[in-house]
């Protein structure tokens, strides 16, 4: 057998792997001969020992492990698939097990059952009373003590998503003046630069014009907000954030403009080629659009994001909201451009209601699958909510 058929054998066989491990034919100390790393080792062991070992849901324990089979769900997903698992708060609605089955039961890559798991679960943790209070207590900064073979030290900070987003948002100012002034900065180093200087109190004075993140809303729900009966309705906002119709109410409502949600028609704010700079306007309706850049695995939100002329300016594009979308840094500048060009990155294009990636390679067109993105504007015109 050469390595990549035992490498596509292996891929759906995540189950098939706990049940040998659990079974005894595979134990830790098998698993570090037979290359893996004691982290991952452990990982697998306890993992085997959560979907084979004693339980007192013996049934439903059954039922996840039945759905992972059946979906041919990868070790990496069965992971992933416990890691959020793990997070579900203790009031939640639904029981742990009849979580995992759940989860079990997703579809897509790794990558996509990891961020599909976690909205999940956050979706039901959101129901627990002083949900927020009980993860706040999980906040930390972690590392800082081991230094790398070039001398580097890393820390990991955590924080819930709205605390991160306004702590990013004046680095992300001073780290763009440091990169106009030396342009020779990557983003990650001006960004930790910008650490430095806000920690020491060298940024300088806070760039005026703070940014305001956008609320995204379906107009169904919007009423329901005006009445006070959207407590529980989940709404995105365009730095990437989400935000519960309660939270909302609770004061923060004048942080935050709000966008009604409605099908964007070309017409008022279109710039044809007068501009090839977009507007305010179009701006505000491209990320209410997107959430998140439109690029598979992107996790980019818009407010960081550029506007990207699907058809190229120099190659006569027009500057209005059809031929417009919202776009990372990175994969504006990857974008294949030139229709007459070899593909060579792929291309971002327009489909009926919603902004495609065509890889280079001819694949048919795929979309960001980030579960944020359904409460994109595109997102709530596409299930019909409003
Ligand atoms: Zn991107």
């Amino acid at each position: 057998m050469d390595v990549v058929t035992a490498l596509e054998a292996l891929g759906g066989q995540g189950v098939a792997l706990l049940d040998a491990i659990h079974s005894g034919q595979l134990d830790r100390r098998r698993l570090i001969d037979l290359g893996h790393p004691l982290s991952t080792a452990a990982k697998w062991t306890n993992l085997a020992a959560i979907f084979f070992g004693p339980t007192r849901s013996r049934r439903r324990q059954a039922a996840a492990v039945a759905a992972a089979r059946e979906g041919r769900l990868s070790i990496d997903a069965m992971v992933v698939v416990d890691k959020h698992a793990r997070k579900l708060l203790k009031d939640a609605p639904v029981d742990v097990w009849e979580l995992r089955a759940e989860l079990c039961a997703l579809t897509g890559t790794v990558d996509e059952i990891d961020r599909a798991a976690a909205a999940r679960v956050r979706d039901l943790n959101r129901r627990v009373t002083d949900a927020e209070k009980k993860a706040f207590g999980r906040r930390s900064l972690k590392g800082g003590k081991n230094s790398d073979a070039q001398g580097l030290r890393t820390v990991t900070v955590t924080l819930p998503e709205r605390m991160m987003a306004d702590m990013l948002a004046p680095l992300r100012d001073t780290a763009g003046r440091l990169r106009s002034d030396n342009p020779l900065l990557s983003y990650e180093q001006a960004m930790a630069d910008a650490v430095v200087a806000h920690v020491s109190g060298g940024a300088g004075p806070a760039a005026p014009g703070k940014f305001t993140p956008l609320v995204v809303i379906g107009l169904p729900d919007w009423a329901k907000l005006q009445h006070n009966e959207g407590d529980e309705t989940v709404f995105a906002l365009t730095d990437g954030t989400t935000i519960t119709g309660a939270e909302l109410v609770r004061g923060r409502m004048a942080e935050h403009h709000l966008v009604g949600v409605y099908d964007p028609v070309e017409g008022p704010v279109n710039l044809y080629r007068e501009s090839r700079l977009a507007n305010t306007k179009q701006r505000t309706l491209l990320s209410a659009e997107t959430i998140l850049c439109p690029n598979p695995g992107c996790t980019t939100s818009a407010a960081e994001c550029q506007v990207h002329h699907l058809a190229a300016w120099k190659f006569g594009g027009d500057t209005n909201l059809g031929n417009l979308s919202m776009a990372c840094k990175v994969h504006n500048a990857r974008n294949d451009d030139d229709p007459d060009d070899p593909p060579r990155n792929g291309r971002l294009a327009r489909a009926p209601g919603r902004i495609v990636f065509h890889p280079p390679d001819g694949r048919p067109a795929e979309t960001n699958r980030h579960p944020i993105r359904e409460l994109s504007a595109a997102g709530l015109v596409a299930v019909g909510r409003c």
